[in-house]
């Protein structure tokens, strides 16, 4: 199956000049969806993690499953003042401006193994940002995956020293 058969190019959202690649009949197809998440399980079946960390909000779509799939644990990542216990939070560069995302201190153990997992990867400044929270908590990040990677952007420059893979490369 060709996963991007199951992407939708949208030009000039959200604004002008940006092709948004919409996953969303990715998710509506079930075998397609299904492979999806087969794909990024079989890439890390033997990578050793005991938890999946993923972004909100199109990167718990395909981290949760996978988790599950793992038989592993899921840690959401969120934007500032949307977990109840305690955070650790970090600020990342974005195209224009930055962004925050934070973390439960406790999610994460010194020393555990974790993936770190997301819909696309653009410019790799979400990424980044998701692999400094791992690292403040003392994770030991063993694999990054993605279901689409824009590669004109460059952003897996900012993954380059760990392992990572892309199920679709545009
Ligand atoms: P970045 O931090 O630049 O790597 O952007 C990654 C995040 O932004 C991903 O979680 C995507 O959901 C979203 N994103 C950025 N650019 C696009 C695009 N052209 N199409 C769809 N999603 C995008």
């Amino acid at each position: 199956m060709d996963l991007r058969d199951h992407i939708r190019d949208i030009p000039d959202y959200p604004k002008e000049g940006i092709v948004f690649f919409d996953i969303t009949p990715m998710l509506s197809d079930p075998d397609a969806f299904r492979h999806t998440i087969d794909c990024l399980a079989e890439k890390f079946k033997d990578s050793g993690a005991t938890k999946v960390v993923a972004a909100e909000a199109r990167g718990f779509i395909f981290g949760a499953p996978l988790a599950y799939k793992l038989g592993i644990g899921f840690v959401p990542v969120r934007k500032p003042g949307k977990l109840p216990y305690r955070t650790n939070c970090v600020t990342y560069d974005l195209e224009y401006g930055t962004d925050t995302l934070c973390m439960h201190e406790d999610a994460v153990e010194q020393g555990e193994k974790v993936l770190v997992i997301d819909d696309l990867l653009a410019t790799g400044g979400t990424a980044e940002g998701m692999l400094k929270l791992v690292k403040q908590s003392g994770g030991d990040i063993v694999g990054i995956g993605f279901v689409v990677q824009l590669g004109f952007l460059n952003g897996s420059e900012k993954i380059k020293d760990h392992e990572h893979c892309f199920l679709v490369e545009l």
